[in-house]
């Protein structure tokens, strides 16, 4: 009687013991690249408990009982983060057809690039500028689990001027057409500003200067004054978020920068002048460089109206030849894509356009990694395989340090400790 009271205590004990260590995955590969280094870490080991890595190095021991994935040969890297998208786009949308679709249709379009983007080993995407708030509904749908998608950081409505890049400039007057984030002046630039606060915006995004696939406005010139980025930005800092400005001219990035921006998007007339002020200001150039050879291959394909494609094709050629300047001079580099002007899920091709430019391999990766996390302000969260942080991880076949197109090619792919890709 008494054997039997205590084989049952111990074995309550034991089953609550059980209960408190949560399961271990531990991710076995022939290599890992350690980005801070630029170095590969032989025999990787990465444990796993829930969402997040517990260790990571060569020839850890397993925990008996762990669950081991192991994936031979390959290469692991830390999920990598495109810190320029506009997930709820399509190349088919850059002339008048967005026209006819409403937001509803506009954020089913978003669910499905969420998943491909995922898939092609984007774990953390910064989406910065959507149709109304289409993004910004997708970001919490992903967290939720309701739909498959990279973690989003996301800014909703860009901000812009009157007849801007930013603005519906495609319409006849009768239409009435007006982009959710125009904002003229100071005192409507800080209610937009505040508005996608109130909606859920974790970034701020602006339109400096004009754009490519708009109609009407000329790349070089900047749409928004001193004054008026001066108050977004500083707004938007006191409020906790970053901002982002769309800037291809000279005299745009250097207004931006000089109001406090966190990012250059485009960059692609960036001059001595701004490369000078983003270096003593820290602040990051987003290029989004590959798209210029997809754009003009495609642009029949897509029924890209002519004004636009004449404008790409003296813009993106010239953006490479500044934009080399600008990496070589060491501006900080961000990585990002702006996919949606070409199909989502091949945003990895942008590695190679910036080996060409000058970077090493490990350079260009940690642009995707350490760079635009810290570019995000998740540090803590993303962008390297360390203890404490997300267990979002990829795997490549090849040597991706020696050649980055290994990294379009992602054959397996874990967000949040749940594998998405690959067995
Ligand atoms: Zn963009």
């Amino acid at each position: 009687m008494k054997a039997i009271a205590v084989s049952i205590l111990l074995f309550a004990y034991a089953a609550a013991g059980a209960a408190d260590i949560p399961a271990i995955t531990a991710v076995k590969a022939a290599h890992m690249v350690d980005v801070r280094s630029g170095k590969l870490v032989d025999q990787a080991v990465v444990l796993i408990s829930g969402e997040r890595i517990t260790a990571a190095g060569s020839q850890l021991t397993i925990p008996a009982g762990a669950t081991v994935i192991d994936l031979g040969n390959k290469t692991l890297l830390p999920g990598l983060i495109d810190a320029h998208t506009h997930i709820t786009g399509r190349p088919e949308d850059a002339g008048y057809s967005i026209i006819a679709k409403s937001i509803p249709r506009i954020t089913l379009t978003g669910a499905h690039n969420a998943l491909t983007t995922l898939r092609a080993g984007f774990t953390t995407i910064r989406d910065v500028g959507a149709d109304g708030y289409t993004d910004i509904g997708l970001r919490d749908a992903i967290n939720d689990g309701d739909v498959p998608g990279p973690r989003i950081l996301a800014s909703g409505p860009p901000l812009g001027i009157t007849g801007g890049h930013c603005d519906d400039t495609m319409h006849a007057p009768e239409y009435k057409s007006i982009a959710l984030g125009v904002a003229d002046g100071v005192d409507e630039a800080l209610k937009v500003t505040r508005r996608n606060i109130k909606y859920g915006a974790d970034v701020i995004k602006i339109c400096a200067t004009g754009g490519v696939l708009s109609f009407g406005d000329d790349p070089r010139t900047s749409q928004y004054t001193l004054e008026e980025l001066k108050a977004i930005i500083g707004e938007a800092h006191r409020l906790g978020r970053k901002a982002a400005a769309h800037a291809h001219g000279g005299d745009g990035i250097r207004l931006a920068v000089l109001a406090g921006i966190d990012s250059i998007e485009h960059g692609s007339y960036i001059d001595d002048e701004g490369i000078k002020l983003m270096k003593e200001h820290k602040t990051y150039l987003v290029p989004t460089l590959y798209l210029g050879d997809w754009l003009i291959d495609n642009a029949e394909a897509i029924k890209l109206p002519a004004p636009l494609l004449e404008k790409a094709k003296v813009v993106l050629p010239q953006a490479r030849i500044n934009i080399g300047k600008a990496i070589k001079a060491g501006v900080p580099i961000a990585f990002g894509t702006d996919a949606a002007v070409y199909p989502h899920g091949l945003n990895a091709r942008e590695f190679a356009v910036l080996v060409k430019l000058g970077m090493t391999p490990a350079q260009a990766i940690r642009t995707a990694t350490v760079n635009a996390a810290d570019l995000l302000g998740w540090s803590d969260k993303v962008g390297s395989i360390e203890a404490g942080k997300y267990a979002d991880l990829i795997a490549v076949d090849g040597a991706p340090l020696n050649d980055v197109r290994a990294l379009e090619q992602v054959q397996w792919v874990m967000k949040g400790g749940a594998v998405v890709k690959g067995n």
